[in-house]
């Protein structure tokens, strides 16, 4: 029986992750579970799940709900609260497994302390390996504790690196949707909306990596996020684009053999993939191969989607460059959606930003913090 600790449990990889739980209840428990801010969810979730710890993002929330537990007569579940209570569910002692799906750098500090703490990793959180990717793999190679990423394209690499060496990886070539301007004209760029971008073809997400992914700059941070991850330089990894989105991602060996992973989209398959490992356990998660009629590559194209060449460039020079890529998107995004700036002022900040931000390699989680924090404010400073 695994025990799990659940940060970010009353979001979308949360409650998927919890739907694992309940079709598996002889193979997992719930130890844990971060939850935010949504107090609602989280007491539904501390009455059917019993865990021993629920965190909550304020003092106030917290005592909330210890209140409501006790006046449904439950015991045993105890209430905590910030970053701290973060940090007490990831490393709780029975937690065995830590599903780390906290958006943002929120969830950092309590991913590094579980690595510490030498808890096996369900990484769905990207922005952690790209503002802190270096500090974190090199904590957890150093303890031997996997890092299973629950990302798709990263679940799919993963699989495909278990049939050969690592010394044998040619290219990791992550797939992308193209997201819905794919096939805009360039000169309707202009004039997108937050609702027309909004709108995503295949996956069903919130709205920041919706927006992220009509401007591929999704696809650039999976980058950085593949090549630390997997231990490879970032020359390594490339970006198809596969408007299907069945193909989660692909590995090129030296000997010119590629091998893909195929199946549903759906994302309790890469869950269960990283819960399970290095066993797969039978599910109903069924690929129909005889609907799929044709599968498309083609490369990106970077005049279209500047925010990818950005991420590349960034990936080059890492450190900083990558957490001033995501901390200047995110306020990007939001002055997006809030219809300061037009759909290509998100790569025009970003590239503003990164241009203004000096080389530097933080060497710990106090100082990416602060890396970041700089980044959104100079982001905030350009926008103003
Ligand atoms: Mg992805």
């Amino acid at each position: 029986m695994k025990k799990l600790a659940i940060l970010g449990s009353t979001g979308s990889i949360g409650q998927s992750t919890l739907s694992i739980v309940e079709q598996f209840p002889e193979r997992y428990s719930v130890a844990s579970l971060a939850a935010g801010r949504n107090l609602d969810e989280a007491y539904a979730q501390a009455l059917r799940w019993r865990p021993k710890l629920v965190s909550l993002a304020t003092e106030e929330l917290a005592a909330e709900l210890s209140a409501k537990l006790k006046q449904s007569g439950v015991t045993g579940v105890e209430a905590v609260y910030g970053t701290e209570g973060t940090v007490a569910c990831a490393t709780l002692p029975e937690a065995d497994f830590v599903v780390s799906a906290i958006v943002g750098v929120a969830g950092l500090e309590a991913t590094h302390a579980a690595i510490l703490a030498g808890k096996p990793i369900g990484l769905a959180n990207k922005e952690c390996m790209v503002a802190a990717g270096e500090i974190l793999t090199a904590a957890a190679r150093q303890r031997n504790i996997p890092i299973l990423p629950i990302d798709s394209e990263h679940n799919a690499v993963h699989q495909c690196l278990r049939v050969g060496a690592h010394s044998e990886v040619k290219t990791i070539w992550l797939t992308a949707s193209g997201g819905p301007f794919r096939k805009l004209p360039l000169d309707q760029f202009a004039t997108i909306t937050p609702e027309q971008a909004l709108k995503h073809p295949t996956w069903v997400m919130g709205r920041r990596i919706t927006i992220d992914s009509a401007t591929m700059l999704n696809k650039g941070l999976e980058v950085i996020e593949a090549y630390r991850l997997f231990d490879v330089t970032a020359a390594q990894v490339r970006v198809t684009v596969h408007p299907q989105s069945t193909v989660h991602s692909l590995v090129e060996y030296v000997d010119g053999s590629i091998l893909a992973q195929i199946s549903v989209t759906d994302m309790r398959l890469p869950i269960l993939y990283a819960l399970a490992w290095p066993e797969r356990p039978r599910s109903t998660l069924t690929f129909d191969l005889a609907a799929l009629s044709h599968l498309d590559f083609e490369p990106p194209d970077l005049e279209r989607f500047p925010c990818l060449r950005l991420a590349f460039e960034a990936a080059e020079k890492g450190g900083a460059h990558c957490i001033a890529l995501n901390a200047a998107d995110e306020v990007a995004v939001e002055a997006f959606l809030e219809r300061r700036i037009p759909f290509m002022g998100i790569p025009r900040t970003i590239e503003r930003v990164l241009a203004a931000t000096p080389e530097a390699h933080p060497a710990t989680i106090a100082e990416v913090l602060a890396a970041d924090l700089e980044a959104r404010q100079r982001s905030r400073a350009l926008l103003a």
